[in-house]
């Protein structure tokens, strides 16, 4: 056979290689070895450590490890450079940010060499995809912070921002990290991770070559424990973490009670599902992108393919094949499609789960073909017969290895789909847009991509639900979380509330029938598991009630109704907002009642309150159906469906003042947006709720919908902090309880808001728009292709 008829049918590809000299070029004029950029300087290298190219071994650079000094160094230069930086102008700073993104466009090359030499990606991934992906952050973040004040009317920036990012996409994450917090005025801390410093410490010489001012822009390189101490330092307002879950839950436990802004971007085991209507040849490609993307060390990847039984084997058969024309090897050559992975350690890492899983039943299957004879690499990889509670399928894996389920109907791939404690992404591939449109809405997850796969841009949220974290990246979510409240600097402490001491025999009013107050829970009164009462005393010490003293056995029962009760999210926002204009409606009708009831309890004339709640309810129902998502054009064919769902099960402790208002201003919009509640009322003051139930009866509210536990409100915050079906908590309290509800909230990352011991005063109208309608929600961006 001739030369050209043999590649004809080997369809071999010859050697591309790229070459490094440029990329080595640079890191011998910093003669192999960085200092930390802080404040426009750099550091002299203190201690060092080895940056190695994980597909030869060779050591590229030293880089110094970050010490607890330096961080501070760090986060005085940042405080300095806030002042001047937060001042000037959106369109200042968003020169700033186009310069720096044409200046990524011009050394591009450079970048994605560097970039492949020191984490082992294909060069045509860093080539194509995550520098491109860099530069299109920056420019669209110029056209955010010229906007800002526009968009973000009554928002400021957090101040310094410490930024911790992980080794799989190291100036990708950097750019999703600095672009966004620039736009919006704060100054920033990076850190790199161990493995994957050198494309930040080039971006920092476009820091000084755009002329950034000093101090803006700090990066401090450093294992774990700078990491640590950027967590840990006072004088930082924000922390934006990307990394492990593990990392991420220590990172929420650190800053809890500290007031920080926090936003976490974890890992995943996200579902690839395959219906039998695919067209399954797009859907193999895709799935090689899905798992086999940076060796499948990527967060988000299509991890676990769950195909639909009736074409599992011809699937399996057919991706067995493409895997056998994957080409894994030098990172540099352009024709290769998997490169190395990034340490041996994560190498060793990936064998050890592997013996796990075989051990538990799994069947590897790997393709024929030799591995280059030295560097960090590793085949990729499908497993099958395996149940969902065998560790291949549990565990992110982060490498190149590819989970085979299958299933039958579409509630069983839904019901698998969630069967995880992530929510990243996931993938839906079917040539029925209906069922695909219909199944993204069930999965849990933060991103959806239907008939696709990895897609990314700058103006689409990504983030997860779950336990990948909270927050959002890229988008209007993703500059939101850069900004707070203005005027959040003028709260004050709350007034301590005012427990009043029992009279000696202090008996009911007996002009009545005696009242007990019972627990609401799935729509029916049922009495305290305790079997204890607590009194309600009014201000002088009298008498008014009993209600039941809740404990965590009510609170177990409160949350399995309120999940039970989760329909509520796919009532359509219509209905939601009738039932919550009906609530107001008989409210109002028994005005004078409440506003007897809070007199009685509190001394004040309640009249205000009661009006007030009636219109907060108002309020809020007008908001159900407003309050929604939007559509993206990123530049591809497709639109991004930006969703906002609720949260799911949502804990509220009602503040000890405004017995009525101080509830219904909380739990209005988290019922708005479809979270069904367990809801603490005032532990002075509760009767106003225990009051409400009948009016909740009496407006179509469905059972398990609101459901409210009396009782010592700190106890049972723990109770619902802890409790893993609680997906959101709200808790208005003093300071230390507040602590201790986000470090209790870790075990499932639930998003929390606390009042710290400040003075929220809940009758502000300010609270009617979308402060707490933005708590209550998070956003799906489902990615939707278009054209034939
Ligand atoms: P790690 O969580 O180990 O590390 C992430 C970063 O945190 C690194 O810079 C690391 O430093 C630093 N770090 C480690 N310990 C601490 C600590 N106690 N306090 C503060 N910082 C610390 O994750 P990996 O680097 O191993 O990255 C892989 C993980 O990241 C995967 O789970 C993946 O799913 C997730 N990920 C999530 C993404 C998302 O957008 N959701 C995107 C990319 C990755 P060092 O490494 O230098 O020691």
């Amino acid at each position: 056979m001739n030369k050209i008829a043999q590649i004809f049918k080997t369809l071999d590809y010859g050697p591309a290689p790229e070459g490094p000299e440029q990329a080595n070029a640079w890191l011998d004029a910093h003669d192999r070895k960085f200092g930390h950029f802080i404040d426009g300087q750099w550091t002299k290298p203190g201690k060092t450590f080895s940056s190695d190219n994980p597909a030869t071994g060779e050591s590229l650079a030293q880089i110094t490890d970050g010490t607890a000094e330096d961080v501070d160094a760090a986060v005085k230069a940042a405080r300095g450079a806030f002042k001047g930086w937060s001042a000037l102008s959106g369109y200042e700073r968003g020169k700033y940010l186009y310069a720096i993104a044409r200046a990524v466009q011009k050394h591009s090359r450079l970048f994605a060499v560097l970039e492949t030499m020191d984490n082992g990606k294909p060069i045509r991934e860093s080539r194509d995809i995550d520098i491109p992906l860099v530069a299109r952050h920056f420019y669209h973040h110029a056209g955010w912070a010229q906007h800002l004040n526009r968009e973000f009317p009554d928002a400021v920036p957090y101040g310094v921002c410490g930024q911790i990012i992980p080794w799989n996409f190291p100036l990708l994450m950097l750019a999703w990290k600095i672009a966004p917090a620039l736009a919006a005025g704060n100054t920033v801390i990076l850190k790199p991770a161990e493995f994957t410093s050198l494309t930040a410490l080039l971006f920092a010489e476009i820091c000084e070559r755009v002329g950034l001012p000093k101090g803006v822009v700090n990066i401090v390189t450093g294992e774990g424990g700078t990491g640590q101490a950027i967590t840990a330092h006072a004088g930082i307002d924000k922390i934006a973490f990307t990394g492990s879950t593990d990392v991420g839950k220590a990172i929420r436990a650190v800053t809890a009670g500290t007031g920080k802004g926090l936003s976490l971007e974890l890992g995943g085991k996200s579902p690839y599902i395959v219906f039998e209507d695919a067209d399954i040849d797009s859907a193999i490609e895709g799935l090689i992108d899905a798992i086999w993307f940076n060796q499948g060390q990527v967060c988000c990847a299509g991890s676990r393919l769950l195909v639909q039984e009736s074409i599992e084997t011809r699937f399996i058969t057919k991706l067995k094949k493409r895997m056998e024309t994957l080409r894994v090897g030098d990172p540099l050559d352009k024709s290769i499609d998997i490169g190395a992975m990034i340490a041996p350690i994560q190498v060793e890492r990936i064998k050890d789960l592997m013996k796990r899983g075989v051990a538990e039943g799994a069947e590897v299957y790997e393709p024929d073909g030799a591995l280059p004879a030295k560097g960090c690499f590793l085949k990729p990889a499908l497993v099958t017969n395996v149940s969902p509670a065998n560790t291949l399928v549990a565990e992110e894996i982060f490498g190149p290895v590819l989970v085979a389920m299958s299933f039958r109907t579409p509630e069983e791939a839904v019901q698998l789909a969630n069967n995880t404690k992530y929510g990243l992404a996931a993938t839906i591939w079917s040539e029925n847009i209906n069922l695909a449109l219909d199944i993204a809405p069930q999965i849990k997850a933060g991103v959806v991509w239907i008939n696709g796969t990895n897609n990314f841009d700058a103006a689409v949220g990504f983030g997860g639900y779950k336990e990948s974290g909270f927050g959002r990246e890229g988008g209007r979510e993703g500059m939101s979380a850069y900004l707070k409240p203005a005027w959040e600097k003028d709260l004050r402490p709350a007034p301590a509330a005012k427990v009043a001491e029992a009279k000696a025999g202090n008996p009911l009013d007996a002009s009545h029938l005696d009242q007990t107050a019972k627990m609401y829970i799935g729509g029916k009164q049922s009495r305290p598991d305790s079997g204890y009462s607590r009194a309600v005393l009014d201000n002088s010490g009298k008498l008014v009630g009993e209600v039941g003293d809740g404990n965590r056995k009510d609170i177990r029962n409160a949350v399995e109704a309120a999940r039970a009760a989760l329909g509520w999210a796919s009532t359509p926002a219509h209905t939601r907002a009738q039932i919550l204009y009906f609530l107001a409606e008989n409210l109002d009708y028994r005005r004078d009642e409440f506003a007897a009831r809070i007199k009685a309890q509190t001394g004040h004339d309640g009249a205000e309150e009661v009006a007030l709640s009636v219109e907060r309810l108002f309020a809020f129902a007008g908001w159900a159906d407003k309050y929604d998502g939007a559509v993206h054009n990123p530049p591809l064919r497709a639109v991004a469906a930006a969703m906002i769902e609720p949260l799911g099960v949502m804990g509220i402790v009602a503040p000890p003042s405004r017995p009525l208002l101080g509830s219904i201003a909380l739990i209005a919009p988290a019922l708005a947006m479809g979270n069904t509640v367990v809801l603490v009322p005032s532990a002075q003051s509760p009767l106003s709720l225990t009051d409400l139930y009948q009016v909740i009866e009496t407006s179509d509210v469905p059972n398990g919908v609101i459901n409210i536990v009396t009782g010592d409100s700190v106890s049972l915050a723990k109770t619902l902090a802890e409790h893993d079906g609680v997906d959101g908590l709200w808790f208005a309290g003093n300071a230390e309880a507040s602590t201790m509800v986000e470090k209790a909230s870790t075990s499932n990352l639930k998003q929390t808001w606390t009042s710290r011991g400040l003075y929220y005063d809940l009758a502000d109208r300010r609270f009617e728009g979308d402060y707490f309608l933005g708590k209550a929600t998070q956003v799906k961006n489902v990615w939707i292709p278009y054209g034939a």
